[in-house]
């Protein structure tokens, strides 16, 4: 199972979507629609790396730099 970025070309929303590559690969379109104003129209986003963290928040360990602390880095 990965999280994939999709962005809604109708309403620019932009969201994640956690399946399987087969689904993916297999067009499984009714599993990458739209949240939010239920489009197909969607397209996989490959530069949203901080949006996603705040979406899922995972057992992510390390991320901010460990002594460095200037604050600010978890945003
Ligand atoms: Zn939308």
């Amino acid at each position: 199972m990965n999280t994939y970025t999709y962005k809604c070309l109708d309403c620019k929303n932009v969201f994640g979507i956690m399946a399987t590559i087969e689904e993916k690969e297999g067009g499984i379109s009714e599993k990458f629609i739209c949240p939010k104003c239920h489009s197909k129209n969607t397209k996989q986003e490959f530069s949203a790396g901080n949006f996603i963290k705040n979406v899922f928040k995972s057992n992510d360990k390390g991320g901010c730099g460990s002594g460095n602390n200037n604050g600010g880095c978890c945003g």
